[in-house]
């Protein structure tokens, strides 16, 4: 794998390494051809960010590229206060704060801060039913740190020539199913 990572396919990474090749393949084409609704509606989610529609306000950044020198990570954040020194990442719906979403918003949180933008406080919104979830910063939350690390290093050091799935359940909602020869 590259040695630079995105800090979206941590979280492709832990639903399946083999999605990732999948959401490169077909990353050129048309969304509305690969992706489920749930996933064009996670987009829509994130649009009027992207288009820098979300605030007029000085103080609120979005959709602001980053780099983490220190993990080899980049992406891009959804909403920072400059001002509450708050990191936001808004999300359709929420329904388990999982591994993933974790290991995302700690590479934004660890990538601004790198590039000078300091960070007391991160949440994750869920859009659709209008909850926020406080987050613990990094520096507080040492289990799930090692578990960011870790995970890094099995994409740094992957092989997929010899993965396989073990996890049928998966598979069977992955989009990428019919085009997945290791789909079970
Ligand atoms: S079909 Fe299964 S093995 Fe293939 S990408 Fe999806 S989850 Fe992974």
């Amino acid at each position: 794998m590259d040695d630079i990572i995105l800090i979206t396919e941590l979280n492709d990474f832990i639903f399946c390494p083999m999605s990732i090749y999948f959401h490169k393949l077909y990353g050129g084409m048309d969304r509305v051809l690969y992706q489920d609704t749930p996933q064009l509606e996670g987009t829509a989610a994130h649009e009027n960010v992207d288009k820098g529609t979300y605030s007029t306000k000085r103080a609120i950044l979005t959709s602001l590229n980053v780099y983490c020198e220190q993990y080899r990570l980049v992406g891009k954040i959804d909403i920072y206060d400059a001002e509450r020194q708050v990191l936001r990442e808004r999300k359709k719906r929420i329904k388990v704060v999982y591994d993933g979403y974790y290991f995302q918003i700690y590479a934004q949180c660890l990538a601004l801060r790198e590039m000078g933008y300091p960070v007391k406080k991160i949440e994750l919104y869920s859009m659709d039913d209008n909850k926020t979830y406080q987050i613990p910063l990094p520096e507080d939350n040492g289990d799930m740190m090692r578990k960011f690390e870790k995970t890094i290093e099995d994409m740094r050091s992957f092989d997929m020539d010899s993965f396989t799935q073990s996890n049928g359940d998966k598979c069977k909602h992955c989009i990428y199913s019919p085009a997945c020869d290791r789909a079970r």
